[in-house]
Formats: structure tokens, sequence, C-alpha cells
């Protein structure tokens, strides 16, 4: 995957700044990959799209992640640091696009993985945590059939729909990650889920408000543009910013 420009980061940055994480995921795979376009970055299951993210994360700001949080045990602060490796799942480009098939009592059901555009449709027009499941499955779900009569997912026993759940989260691994923590003064080890979106917004805002930073610094040296500015590569500005400052 091809980093984008500066100029196109910073202008995804702005336009985004208030957006859902699934509207700013979206929009970041979109400027580091326009061919593909947006309704197949939309159509993409949700562990596939933020493997993606995890590579165009690595291109623009390397392969360390970090992380804050307390230990839900003593409350002690733990600042965290991983690598992309580690979280990296090998991706499976067979499931792309793929419909599956799943049997369980009697019950067969042939579906989808949920994609951005399901989730973004299910948050639109759901408040309720249990419509939202139900609504999610009314998409994914192509064909549901018991002792070979067709349902509707809200018929098909909860215990099916449980096992369901499961099954598609098993093929879609990336959309579920998690992260062992070790508190280093009581000992408790737990799992958090890592979030790729929130991770990368956050680098982002660091890297805009340094770039902003940078432009703002060169401007009033040398009386450039922003266009200019950001159209220097990172070395030859770093430059510049050291000459400044010198
Ligand atoms: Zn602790």
């Amino acid at each position: 995957m091809n980093a984008p420009n500066a100029e196109n980061l910073l202008q995804v940055w702005e336009a985004r700044h208030n957006a859902h994480p699934i509207r700013r995921a979206l929009a970041l795979l979109e400027v580091a990959a326009p061919d593909v376009g947006i309704e197949a970055w939309s159509a993409m299951p949700i562990g596939q799209r933020d493997a993606r993210l995890l590579d165009l994360y690595e291109t623009l700001f390397g392969s360390r992640l970090e992380s804050v949080t307390h230990c839900p045990r003593c409350a002690e602060t733990l600042e965290t640091s991983f690598a992309t490796g580690d979280i990296r799942l090998p991706l499976d480009e067979t499931k792309l696009s793929k419909t599956f098939k799943f049997r369980k009592q009697g019950c067969s059901i042939e579906y989808r993985l949920p994609s951005s555009e399901d989730l973004l449709q299910v948050i639109a027009t759901n408040d309720d945590p249990e419509d939202a499941q139900l609504q999610l499955l009314r998409r994914c779900v192509i064909e549901a059939k018991r002792a070979g009569k067709r349902q509707s997912p809200e018929q098909l026993p909860a215990d099916v729909v449980d096992r369901l759940a499961d099954e598609m989260a098993r093929n879609d691994p990336a959309a579920d990650v998690q992260i062992q923590l070790n508190c280093p003064v009581c000992g408790h080890v737990w799992n958090v889920a890592f979030d790729i979106v929130w991770h990368f917004w956050s680098a982002l805002e660091d890297w805009a408000q340094r770039t902003l930073a940078d432009v703002h610094l060169l401007a009033r040296a040398y009386g450039w543009n922003e266009h200019v500015i950001l159209g220097l590569s990172p070395t030859r500005r770093q430059h510049y910013i050291e000459m400044v400052r010198a």
C-alpha cells in the first residue's frame, strides 16, 4: 500500500475531524489506494479492512504502537509498547467477498462477513444493541433455512444465532485482535481489544499537529506557501527547519 502525500493526508485529517471512526478508517484507505474505490473498501469485511489499515499505519508511522491503560485490579497506569508484527494475523485472501455456509440444529445458513457499510447502516438506524445484532444478521444472512423452509434471522433459535456470531468472528479473526497485558505491580493478567482505527487516528493527530507547526515555521521564515512546504520531502523539510532554528 502506498503512503498518501502529506497534503492528501492533512485533508483527510481535517475533513474527518468529527467523523465516526468507521468513516475515518474508510477515508484513510481511500486516500492510500483510490483505485480500489470507496465502495470496495466499504464492502470489505472488518478484519480485512483493519489488516490493511495496520499495513498503512506501518508505512506512515513505523512499526511501534504505544498504549496507555489502567490495571483493572489495582488501577496502576500501564504504558505498553508493542510492534505491528506482534498483532498482524495472516490475511486469507480466499475469504475476500466470499459467502459461507453454516449448519446447526437442522438450520442451514448462508452468510457473508459484516463490513463497514453494514455497521454504518446499523449504527445509523439503531440505538438498542439487541436490535442492532438482529439488523446486522438481516444484512449478512443471505439465506436461512430450517427443515428446508426459509426463515428470517429473527425466527432462528437463539442458540443458533449465538453460534453463528461465533462462527462469523472465527472467519474474520483480524476484526477482534486481543493484546495480553500484565500488571507489574499486582501481577494481574488480562486481555484488551486492539483498536487500529483509534491508534491510527491518534498517530495522525500527532503527525498533523507537528506538520502544521513545521508549515508555520517555514512559511514565516521563507514566505513559502503551505502547498510548497508540504511538497518538500520530510528529509529536506527537516533540514530547513534545523537551519531556521539554528
Ligand atoms: Zn495491577
